[in-house]
């Protein structure tokens, strides 16, 4: 089971955050119950441990992080994620988290950034929890906010909207 913050920071990207978080895409490594490997589509918002993860030693597993689909090769996914990334440091007092890692970068607790190399995290940002900080919600209305601001525009100008 996911901590609070997972579950709250997942609520606002799914109705705050840009659309495509509420679609699906196709995973070449997703895998069943057994383990073997049968591609498929995934939700983009995941707190459970994902096709490529370690599960005995995973954060995922211990319900303190959260993993946000965005392929980096595709620019309006890598433009939504980076924005989704200021989002998360703008509000880094209240969201409590320990590091947020996407795209060749991690930034910690108190906003620093710098390099993490992987080729994993670019395709996904990776938002995670200390033990403490996992366990509060208080931020989930700012963090509504905030993306409310930064993406309700945003998606009108992509397009996302249907005419009418
Ligand atoms: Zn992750």
């Amino acid at each position: 089971m996911a901590g609070l913050a997972v579950e709250s920071t997942k609520r606002a990207l799914y109705y705050y955050g840009p659309s495509i978080l509420t679609q699906q895409y196709w995973e070449d490594h997703k895998r069943d119950a057994n383990g073997k490997l049968t591609p498929g589509w995934m939700d983009r918002l995941q707190a459970a441990p994902g096709p490529h993860k370690d599960k005995s030693k995973d954060p995922h597993a211990a319900g303190r992080a959260l993993d946000i689909v965005l392929f980096a090769r595709n620019p309006q996914e890598k433009d939504y994620a980076d924005r989704i990334v200021q989002v998360f440091l703008s509000l880094k007092q209240k969201l409590k988290f320990i590091s947020v890692v996407y795209n060749l970068w991690e930034w910690n607790g108190s906003g620093s950034k710098f390099p993490h190399i992987d080729e994993e995290h670019k395709t996904h940002i990776h938002i995670e929890w200390g033990q403490t900080g996992v366990g509060s919600s208080d931020f989930a209305s700012d963090l509504e906010d905030a993306l409310y601001q930064e993406f309700a525009g945003g998606n009108m100008r992509s397009g996302d909207y249907a005419a009418g």
